[in-house]
């Protein structure tokens, strides 16, 4: 459980990659820059980790040192609703995610759960439950104790991840916590996120499914994001207000009620409006400490 509001970048960002330096020396790059938080991308892994054991270590131990919070989002290429043989491949895909957030020693591992191709919801969502829990055995059996899955709310209607389906996979399916993706939900409900009682609905209804504990613990993704009927198109920064969802009400209730999420920038430019959307959590913060 994170112990206060926590933010950072999903992936790294550009200057930070032109320092040309190894991923290890990230987490310092990221308490320069006032961030606690890093969302490790392996989006295009298959079903082998793509990445040394060595270099996961070093950067895990080195988030710690830094007390950087560590999580992976795991491969794209997962699909729990599909035949047999893709779901087959998926769990092995998300295993080997698994596998390397072990090695850094990284609570969770992001991932979305599948397309309904031609399916029904419930089939769909069964198909999930029972994947997700073979997954979770094998990684019981693989001695990867810690590392916990994290379904996220989807961007796209032909994608299964609405708030209640993700919920329901965590009510369901053990070592889960909810992915909460607020421009998923804006994008894919055609504009849900617009008003501050909007986020305030969704805050309720994993309160009233998970209890508080998951509420004051979420994993958040944030950006703004333009959409079509088809669900999400681009994700926008936080400056181009034309685009919502807007992090202020998300910034009023963490203040508000309490909350320590952590919180993943899916900005253009992601640790600058990482770092923005903590001073605004912080100002609220301040705000309510004067009242
Ligand atoms: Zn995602």
């Amino acid at each position: 459980m994170a112990d206060r509001p926590r933010f950072g970048p999903a992936g790294f960002p550009s200057a930070f990659k032109e320092l040309k330096l190894p991923v290890g020396e990230f987490p310092r790059y990221l308490r320069d820059e006032g961030l606690d938080a890093f969302e490790y991308q392996a989006v295009r892994w298959g079903a082998k980790p793509q990445m040394k054991r060595e270099v996961a270590e070093k950067l895990g131990a080195n988030a710690k040192d830094h007390d950087v919070w560590l999580t992976v989002h795991g491969s794209y290429f997962i699909n729990f609703c599909g035949n047999v043989e893709t779901i087959e491949a998926s769990k092995n895909r998300l295993i080997a995610c698994a596998t390397a957030a072990d090695w850094m020693g990284a609570h969770l591992v992001v991932f979305h759960p599948g397309f309904y191709g031609k399916r029904r919801q419930e089939e769909a969502l069964e198909l999930c439950v029972k994947a997700m829990g073979d997954v979770v055995k094998s990684m019981r059996s693989l001695g990867i104790a810690k590392v916990r899955l994290g379904p996220e709310t989807t961007g796209k209607p032909s994608q299964l991840g609405s708030l209640d389906e993700i919920l329901t996979l965590c009510e369901r399916v053990n070592s889960t916590e909810p992915v909460i993706d607020w421009a998923h939900i804006h994008a894919r409900e055609g504009g849900r996120m617009k008003t501050a009682n909007g986020f305030r609905a969704v805050t309720e209804e994993i309160e009233k499914r998970l209890g508080s504990d998951a509420l004051r613990n979420l994993h958040c993704h944030f950006t703004r994001v333009e959409f079509t009927e088809k669900g999400e198109k681009r994700h926008h920064i936080l400056d181009e207000v034309e685009y919502g969802p807007d992090f202020h009400h998300l910034a009023t209730l963490i203040a508000e009620l309490d909350l320590k999420p952590v919180i993943i920038s899916e900005s253009p430019i992601l640790d600058v409006d990482a770092q923005k959307m903590r001073d605004m959590v912080l100002r609220e913060l301040e705000g309510k400490r004067r009242l």
